[in-house]
């Protein structure tokens, strides 16, 4: 439903979530700046996603590593070889494509065609061909299956490329002895340089894990969709080292995790879906997607891989340093295998807010009626409380003030006084505050308030003295 993932982009700018880049300048292609709102949404997302990994497991500790590695690293992961996409340029509108990019989209077509045979069998081909790096075979079927992208006549096509996603750039002065540097395409890397360092300062015993939140960096060539492919985005990685010959285990343990964490955000199980990978990365020994959805269809979120020991080992013949683990239990040397997961956070933003976003039809028999309600988990949402006096005088804005100031420390509030008291309501509504307070003169007299509840917009008097804790069991629940 394209209109509707429109009005979710429309309302993300008008609310204060998010903004296309440098939009004085008219944007940057693919990448976007966080709002005052978005950026709170965005880390209380990175909060959960980071407690949920490392304060809940007693055996995963988290480390921030740089976004600059050594230039070997990238040729040890395999990044400089096969960090890339087959693309294929369009003669006549001098568009470049991503070859896999279209060819699903003549599966879709197939698909809404009613031709789910011919569309399995496209999936299969493009599947195989995509696996043996068969890049005239890619074009030939490109070709036969008459992919035209919107121009007319017959397509002219060029040969298919590899195009690699990195971004480099120059270390030290630009001259002779500057050294080509990538800024780093996943933050994976900066874990697998560090597992060493990691597992011997902070005494881990295998089976234990990394996590890592951090910005990557990939030049998307077929980069729209909003916050969905950016140029410049941000992951929340775990990679988990494991003993050889348990990765089965361990890789549906970190499926049934990572999906049991995608639901206790409130999301119905019917919007995911597993997606198990025919065509694997270079590293894996296995992979999956978790995929949400979106209202531009169901798309990848996160991926859980199986990547055996390639990270490790390789790292092991280009640096030269040992890479082993002792295994006290079975009194071996090995290197570990690892299970990763390896979420997008700006997707999780932008799945979040499809989650959240609704229009309801408040109309009466006597009035038309609306309102764009962003229904967040209360935990993630930017502002908790907004505490608003009913008037601005007789003493309301000071007692409101009162309670702003004795709740302020404990979540983030929101005070305003100005507009009609509906009006604020609405506004709190839109970027999705779960709790508000009105202050009116009742409350002089007695010590209550109106607490009012942003999903059913119900109201009921409390005891100034609780909304504190009302709020607390919320955030907790
Ligand atoms: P895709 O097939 O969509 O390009 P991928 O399979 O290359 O993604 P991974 O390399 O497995 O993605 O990266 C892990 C996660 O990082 C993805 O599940 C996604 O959530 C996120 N991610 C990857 N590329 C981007 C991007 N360009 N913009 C935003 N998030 C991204």
């Amino acid at each position: 439903d394209t209109n509707r993932f429109q009005a979710i982009i429309s309302h993300c700018k008008e609310y204060g979530f998010i903004f296309p880049s440098s939009e004085i300048y008219d944007g940057l292609s693919a990448v976007y700046d966080y709002g005052q709102w978005g950026s709170e949404l965005k880390k209380n997302i990175k909060d959960h996603w980071w407690k949920s990994m490392t304060q809940l497991n007693e055996n995963i500790v988290g480390i921030d590593a740089a976004i600059f590695m050594h230039p070997t690293t990238w040729k040890a992961s395999g990044h400089v070889d096969s960090f890339s996409d087959p693309m294929i340029d369009n003669k006549d509108s001098k568009k470049r494509y991503r070859v896999d990019h279209l060819i699903e989209a003549r599966i879709d077509e197939l698909e809404k065609e009613g031709k789910k045979p011919e569309a399995d069998a496209l999936q299969a081909e493009m599947d195989r061909l995509l696996a043996a790096s068969d890049l005239p075979g890619l074009k030939t079927l490109i070709e036969t299956q008459k992919i035209k992208c919107g121009v007319s006549g017959t397509s002219n096509w060029t040969d298919v490329r590899d195009f690699n996603l990195m971004f480099s750039t120059q270390l030290g002065s630009v001259s002779e002895d500057a050294s080509e540097i990538y800024l780093r395409p996943e933050t994976a890397q900066g874990i697998f340089v560090n597992f060493l360092n990691v597992q011997k300062t902070g005494r881990m015993k295998v089976p234990f894990g990394i996590a890592q939140i951090g910005k990557a960096f990939r030049n998307e060539i077929v980069a729209r969709q909003f916050i969905f492919r950016m140029r410049e985005f941000e992951q929340m990685e775990m990679q988990f080292f494991i003993r050889p010959g348990t990765e089965n285990e361990w890789y549906n343990y970190w499926k049934e995790a990572r999906m049991k964490w995608h639901l206790g955000l409130g999301i119905p199980a019917e919007k995911y879906r597993f997606h198990d990978h025919v065509k694997l990365a270079h590293y894996a020994k296995a992979a999956c997607d978790i995929e949400y959805e979106f209202p531009i269809g169901f798309k990848e979120v996160e991926g859980i891989h199986s990547r055996g020991d390639f990270d490790l080992k390789n790292h092991q013949e280009y640096s030269k340093k040992k890479m082993q683990y002792f295994d006290p239990e079975i009194n071996q040397n090995y290197i570990p295998y690892v299970i990763e997961t390896s979420i997008g956070l700006d997707r999780t933003v932008l799945m979040v807010l499809s989650e959240a976003y609704v229009e309801e039809d408040l109309s009466t028999p006597e009035k038309a009626d609306s309102r764009v309600v962003l229904r967040f988990p209360p935990r993630l949402a930017p502002i908790k409380l907004a505490i608003l006096p009913l008037t601005k005088k007789d003493g309301l804005p000071e007692l409101a003030r009162e309670i702003m100031e004795a709740c302020k420390p404990k979540f983030r509030c929101f005070y305003e006084e100005k507009d009609a008291i509906g009006k604020r309501y609405r506004r709190m509504d839109a970027i999705g505050t779960p709790f508000c307070v009105t202050v009116d003169h009742q409350s002089k007299e007695d010590a209550t308030v109106t607490i009012r509840y942003r999903d059913n917009m119900q109201q009921e008097r409390i005891p100034i003295s609780e909304v504190a804790a009302i709020v607390n069991r919320q955030l907790e629940g």
